[in-house]
């Protein structure tokens, strides 16, 4: 009996999709079952496989599939306000500038957080959480980047932190303080980049708020020079870096962000071959943001051909956000990556689980149906994986576990 396994519950007549990236494309296994022990997965694959197994639990998925928790890894999920009257004002045809003139844009966002309790910006938080995780999300990363003042970015990491002893969800929490240059400081972005290495980040990293550092790498953002200050800041502190990087035009922010072997560079619409070669060298997720590119009407579409030539893992998130992009919809993504950047069904599936846990450095926790992973798994009413990527607005998710315990929906 020495082979036998002691499960507290055992997933039965299923078909997988592991994600695992050896082996069938999606990592299919096909009746197959799945053995869970404190939390972790003890033992994936075809039944007629199975060890001996004495299970506290079994459930019967009835031939239906078994998918791991997807992952959103890059959204900006706290903030307060919406900027919906902005987008009926540009259709109606004002402008961007004069939007921004009478106040609009994030400097609006910024300002509402900034006068949000963190009790109400918790509630909110929760909200959009819980519409994620009732696609079947089971880890949220979550940037700061609205406050742009001390108080309000440790405020912000602080709710983000809160969410997973509210809700069966995991967070990562990334630091964003050099997200946009705060209107104090509307002269003196050198002097904003000292505030956020020399202020901000110390007391992050003492209250130990986030599990990664950001920048907006971009004209209308900050210097490759000053991405370069905050990343050599964060990497002082032991904090991973990441970046938000050649969005609007090619500035080498991934390049840099290689350099400081960044888990992921983000956007990445105009990143070039040059580019590409150095995120592969360094191991760097290219994490893409069709949301973003389609409410901002882009044109220049990610070097997908280049990323898949180079070998560079492809995350895909919602970058929700009040301003361009306010899509709280992870599935939608699968979609819209498939659509408007051409990636294949799997290549998009691959990019909320396995590449996505990659983009947060989790890959060894998360993002694959395989053994010592937590039990972060979903059970689907579909026919094959495609079909998550091909329909949009249907929802098959049945039933979630999460670190092992089923959710009830
Ligand atoms: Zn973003």
């Amino acid at each position: 009996m020495a082979d036998t396994l002691h499960a507290d519950l055992l997933l039965t007549n299923a078909h997988l999709a592991t994600m695992s990236p050896a082996g069938e494309p999606y990592g299919i296994i096909r009746d197959a079952s799945v053995a869970i022990a404190e939390g972790r997965i003890l033992w994936a694959g075809k039944i007629t496989e199975q060890p001996a197994v004495i299970a506290k639990a079994e459930h019967d998925c009835q031939g239906q599939w078994l998918l791991p928790g997807l992952i959103d890894c890059h959204t900006h999920l706290v903030f307060a306000g919406n900027r919906a009257d902005e987008f009926e004002q540009r259709l109606q045809g004002v402008s961007y500038a004069d939007i921004a003139r009478q106040g609009g844009g994030i400097r609006r966002t910024v300002q509402a957080t900034r006068e949000a309790s963190e009790e109400a910006l918790l509630a909110l938080t929760l909200k959009r959480a819980r519409t994620l995780m009732g696609q079947g999300v089971s880890c949220i990363e979550i940037k700061s980047g609205y406050g742009l003042d001390t108080d309000t970015e440790l405020k912000m990491l602080r709710v983000a932190r809160q969410v997973e002893q509210h809700l069966p969800v995991t967070v990562r929490t990334t630091f964003l303080g050099a997200h946009a240059l705060p209107a104090e400081y509307q002269d003196d972005a050198d002097g904003y980049i000292d505030l956020v290495c020399n202020e901000m980040l110390p007391q992050v990293k003492a209250e130990n708020l986030a599990d990664a550092v950001d920048v907006f790498c971009e004209s209308i953002g900050f210097s490759r020079e000053q991405t370069h200050k905050v990343f050599a800041a964060a990497q002082n502190l032991g904090l991973p870096v990441k970046l938000h990087a050649e969005q609007l035009s090619n500035l080498g922010g991934s390049e840099l962000a290689a350099s400081f072997n960044a888990l992921s560079v983000d956007h990445i619409e105009y990143l070039d071959e040059a580019g590409v070669s150095a995120i592969a060298k360094s191991g760097t997720v290219a994490t893409l943001l069709p949301g973003a590119f389609y409410y901002l009407k882009e044109t220049q579409k990610p070097p997908i051909e280049l990323l898949r030539k180079y070998r560079v893992p492809m995350a895909l998130a919602t970058d929700f956000n009040p301003g361009s992009s306010p899509v709280c919809n992870l599935p939608l993504m699968l979609n819209m990556a498939c659509t408007l950047f051409a990636l294949t069904p799997e290549e998009a599936l691959r990019g909320i689980t396995i590449n996505a846990a990659k983009a947060l450095g989790e890959a060894e926790h998360m993002g694959s149906i395989e053994t010592g992973k937590l039990a972060n798994i979903l059970q689907m009413d579909i026919s094959h994986p495609n079909q998550l990527s091909y329909e949009i607005g249907i929802n098959p998710l049945n039933r979630v576990w999460h670190q092992g315990r089923m959710l009830t929906r």
